[in-house]
């Protein structure tokens, strides 16, 4: 993802990824979103959701056991989102998300699918063409 979606997420979510600046021996975070700009809309809505559900169940966003993200990347063309701290509801989210993921351009964001191959990746078919030129 580009530095300017990963400015927008950090800066919207400052809880939830509060780790993005700690080291690799502590958190996956580091690396940022392992994932393109495609998905960003998905992961934004997601973190939104797992928020609000944080906030519902009475937790405070500036307490140790807030939902915070592990590791947020792409996996066999689709979305895996790790957290800490998450309940069933969230994981629920969570689930929702990544099996959205899998009908969704990681490159642009329109509706995608799953391609097979050596590397399996979701993308539309402009993009999939722009990928192989
Ligand atoms: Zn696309």
């Amino acid at each position: 993802m580009n530095d300017l979606n990963t400015k927008k997420l950090y800066e919207a979510f400052p809880a939830l990824y509060g780790d993005h600046d700690k080291p690799m021996s502590q958190t996956c975070m580091c690396w940022g979103f392992e994932c393109g700009d495609g998905w960003f809309d998905l992961i934004w809505n997601l973190s939104k959701d797992i928020e609000a559900e944080a906030d519902k169940a009475g937790l405070d966003s500036g307490s140790d056991n807030w939902p915070l993200a592990e590791q947020v990347k792409e996996k066999f063309g689709s979305l895996r989102f790790y957290i800490a701290n998450g309940s069933k509801a969230i994981y629920d989210l969570i689930q929702q998300a990544e099996a959205k993921s899998c009908c969704t351009c990681e490159d642009c964001g329109l509706p995608g699918t799953t391609k097979e191959g050596s590397w399996i990746h979701t993308t539309c078919d402009v993009c999939e063409v722009l990928r192989n030129s």
